[in-house]
C-alpha cells in the first residue's frame, strides 16, 4: 500500500459492506473525496468488514461499482479490515502490556442483571449504558477458571487507568473550527475486542487511520462520540492525531435523515431509474439541512 506522507492531505471513506450505498453515504464519500481533490491529496476507500456476520461480498462489490459509476477514483490496493486482524492483535498486546486490558466474560443479560441489582442509578454514556465493571476486579484464579471452562470473553479497556496514563486530550475539528476536549471517561470500559470478532470498531478504525496515514478524518456528526475514544487510543498507542471534520448528516427535503433504516434511496435504485451520476452527486452534496 502506498503511504506517501509527503501529501498535504489524506482522507478516507470507510463504509461497512452491510447494505447498498445510499445518498447519505455518497454525501460522506464526497466530503472526503472533494477535500482530497482540492488539496492535491490522497483519497482512500477502506472496507470496514470486521463484522463477519453482517458484511457481504456482494455489498462490497456494489460499493466499488457505485463509487466508480459516480466518477470517484481511489487508491489501490484497498484495505479490508478482515485481512488485518494481526495488526489489531498487536495493538491489543501493547495495551495489555500497559496493564490496560481485562477479559470480560459477562453476557448482555449478566450486565442488565448487575445494573438492576446495583443500588446506584444506571450510568448512561453517549453510547448507551456504561459497563458496571463486574469483571475488572476478577481474580486471576477466576479468570483462569473461566478460560479453562471455555467461556467466551471480550477485552475491555480499563478506562480510569487509561485516562490517568493519557492525561487531558483534545482534537481539532474543522466543523466550526473548534478545539474539542476529549472526554473518553464518559464511555466507561469500552470493548476493544468483541466476543465474536477479535477487534472492535474503535480499535480497528484508530489503527487503520494511523497505518494509512490519514491526516483528515471526515465522518458524520453521529460518529463524533467515537472520536473521544479514538483520541485516547491514539495517545496510548503513540499515534499522531489526525484532524477531524464531523460533518452534518444528509437529510431529505423534510429534514429526515437519509439513513438505511429510513429506506433511503440506494444509488443503484437511482441508477436503474435513469438518473445521471452528476445529478446524484449534486443531490448528495446539497442534501444537508
Ligand atoms: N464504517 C463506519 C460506517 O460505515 C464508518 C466509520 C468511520 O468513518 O469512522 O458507519
Amino acid at each position: 500500500m502506498s503511504d506517501d506522507r509527503t501529501h498535504a492531505l489524506t482522507t478516507r471513506f470507510a463504509p461497512s459492506p452491510t447494505g447498498y450505498l445510499h445518498l447519505g453515504h455518497v454525501h460522506a464519500a464526497l466530503i472526503a473525496f472533494d477535500a482530497a481533490q482540492a488539496n492535491d491529496g490522497r483519497f482512500i476507500v477502506r472496507i470496514e468488514d470486521i463484522d463477519r456476520g453482517r458484511c457481504r461480498a456482494e455489498f462490497e462489490d456494489a460499493i466499488f461499482e457505485d463509487l466508480a459509476w459516480l466518477g470517484l477514483t481511489w487508491e489501490e490496493p484497498i484495505r479490508r479490515q478482515s485481512a488485518h486482524f494481526d495488526d489489531y492483535a498487536g495493538a491489543l498486546e501493547t495495551l495489555k502490556q500497559q496493564g490496560l486490558l481485562y477479559p470480560c466474560f459477562c453476557t448482555r443479560k449478566d450486565i442488565r442483571e448487575e445494573i438492576k441489582q446495583s443500588s446506584h442509578a444506571p450510568h448512561v454514556g453517549p453510547e448507551g449504558l456504561i459497563y458496571p465493571g463486574t469483571c475488572r476486579t476478577l481474580s486471576a484464579d477466576d479468570c483462569e477458571q473461566n478460560f479453562n471452562g471455555g467461556k467466551s470473553y471480550a477485552l475491555r479497556l480499563n478506562m480510569t487507568e487509561a485516562c490517568r496514563q493519557a492525561g487531558p486530550l483534545t482534537w481539532q475539528d474543522q466543523k466550526n473550527n473548534q478545539t474539542i476536549a476529549a472526554t473518553p471517561a464518559l464511555y466507561g470500559d469500552v470493548v476493544l475486542a468483541r466476543k465474536d470478532t477479535p477487534t472492535s470498531y474503535h480499535l480497528a478504525c484508530t489503527i487503520d487511520d494511523h497505518l494509512q496515514g490519514i491526516t483528515l478524518v471526515t465522518r458524520g456528526i453521529d460518529l463524533q462520540p467515537a472520536t473521544h475514544v479514538h483520541r485516547l487510543l491514539q495517545e496510548l498507542l503513540g499515534f499522531e492525531t489526525p484532524r477531524y471534520h464531523h460533518h452534518d448528516l444528509a437529510t431529505d427535503e423534510a429534514g429526515e435523515r437519509l439513513a438505511k433504516r429510513h429506506q433511503a434511496e440506494t444509488i443503484r435504485a437511482l441508477r436503474d431509474a435513469g438518473h445521471r451520476p452528476e445529478d446524484v452527486k449534486k443531490r448528495a452534496r446539497i442534501s444537508v439541512a
